[in-house]
């Protein structure tokens, strides 16, 4: 049986790492535009659920589903496709394959839901027994997982509270395969760490053995502000070609990220923005707006912390979009105040702010390479 992926922008990465995955077990997942026989594999967001529900539906192939909304909401997902792999793709989805194919000698592997039956995954993926990508190029998973519980973000719940983390050997073989190194994890500066505590120097070490072109706490990762400090600047200077931090600030009022359990203060995001002016290095930095509790003055304050940082730097503006599996789950975005779509209108004309705060489909099909 010929076993296929759908194309979607949004999960190239996905791609990547589980064409890796299944090529480990002698499966070859080949890349189609239209559902094709004899399996089709997707992987959706809350985005792309909407758009592929149709084609799954009518799909006249065997079809799996997963990825983050299918993971959330698999009972839904299971309505539609065939099976869904809930959480971890890299164990299940070959194993779930080789079960289609060979059904006689193999049985439904956990972490598959289908329209009568699920077993939860019974494990986690321990990341160095697969490659980041294979044939494919992707970007390189150094680390899964986080410790912080941002009622916005799937993270946690899809690759639990515990950051893992790619050994030293294993990503230095994969970047020096590439001319530009960049990588996926939670938090840049986490690297080796349980993910409170930075270890700076388990990400020198990692770093002094890369030699391609590194670009690490920018695109496609990112950095917690509070772990912006001289220290972990010192290292991008030294070792990275990035001019470009990119952090999450999320907003400028204290009382929604205590309701956000963002477990960083507003102080913490002007100093990183500081210390990167300090160093030479340009902070890009992200906001949600429209977050259900927001008021007025809430939005008013982040439009203020935001007119600050646009001195130094660059934002990044989402639209809050509640995603199931989060603790905002079902909950209404808040309208955004004319002042603040006004400012931010006359930033982005200025190229000082990007983003959307009007439409979640650019936030899902937008990268922001250097
Ligand atoms: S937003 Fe970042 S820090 Fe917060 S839970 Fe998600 S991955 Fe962790």
């Amino acid at each position: 049986m010929k076993a296929c992926w759908r194309n979607i922008a949004a999960a190239g990465n996905s791609y990547a790492a589980l064409r890796a995955a299944c090529s480990v077990h002698g499966i070859v997942l080949e890349p189609v535009r239209a559902p094709s026989a004899d399996i089709t594999c997707y992987s959706l967001n809350s985005v792309t659920a909407r758009k592929y529900k149709p084609e799954i539906m009518g799909a006249e192939c065997i079809t799996v589903a997963g990825g983050p909304y299918a993971s959330a909401c698999y009972h839904e997902v299971a309505s539609y496709a065939d099976y869904v792999v809930v959480g971890e793709g890299e164990h299940t989805l070959p194993a779930l394959l080789r079960h289609i194919m060979e059904p006689e000698n193999t049985s439904l592997p956990p972490g598959v839901a289908t329209h009568e039956s699920f077993r939860p995954p019974d494990s986690s993926v321990f990341l160095d027994a697969y490659p980041p990508f294979g044939d494919v190029k992707g970007f390189i998973e150094c680390s899964r997982g986080c410790p912080f519980h941002c009622g916005y973000c799937q993270t946690p719940s899809l690759f639990g509270g515990s950051m893992r983390h790619r050994s030293i050997d294993s990503i230095v073989a994969c970047a020096n395969r590439v001319r530009d190194a960049r990588f996926v994890t939670p938090n840049a500066f986490a690297y080796g760490s349980d993910g409170r505590t930075p270890r700076f120097e388990k990400i020198e070490k990692l770093l002094g053995k890369i030699k391609s072109n590194i670009y690490f706490g920018t695109f496609p990762s990112e950095v917690r502000p509070e772990f912006i400090c001289s220290e972990a600047l010192e290292i991008v200077g030294q070792y990275c070609r990035n001019t470009r931090l990119h952090f999450g600030a999320q907003s400028g009022s204290e009382r929604i990220l205590t309701l956000l359990h963002r477990g960083h203060s507003v102080p913490d995001v002007v100093s990183a923005v500081e210390l990167c002016h300090a160093h030479g290095i340009t902070p890009v930095v992200d906001f949600i707006l429209g977050l259900p509790f927001e008021e007025e003055e809430d939005q008013v304050k982040t439009l203020d912390l935001i007119r600050w940082i646009t001195k130094y730097g660059q934002i990044h503006v989402h639209q809050f979009l509640p995603l199931p599996g989060t603790a905002l789950s079902g909950t209404l975005p808040r309208p955004i105040i004319n002042e603040v779509q006004q400012v931010l209108g006359n930033l982005a004309l200025r190229q000082k702010v990007t983003g959307s705060w009007c439409d979640h489909e650019i936030r899902f099909f937008t990268n922001t390479f250097e």
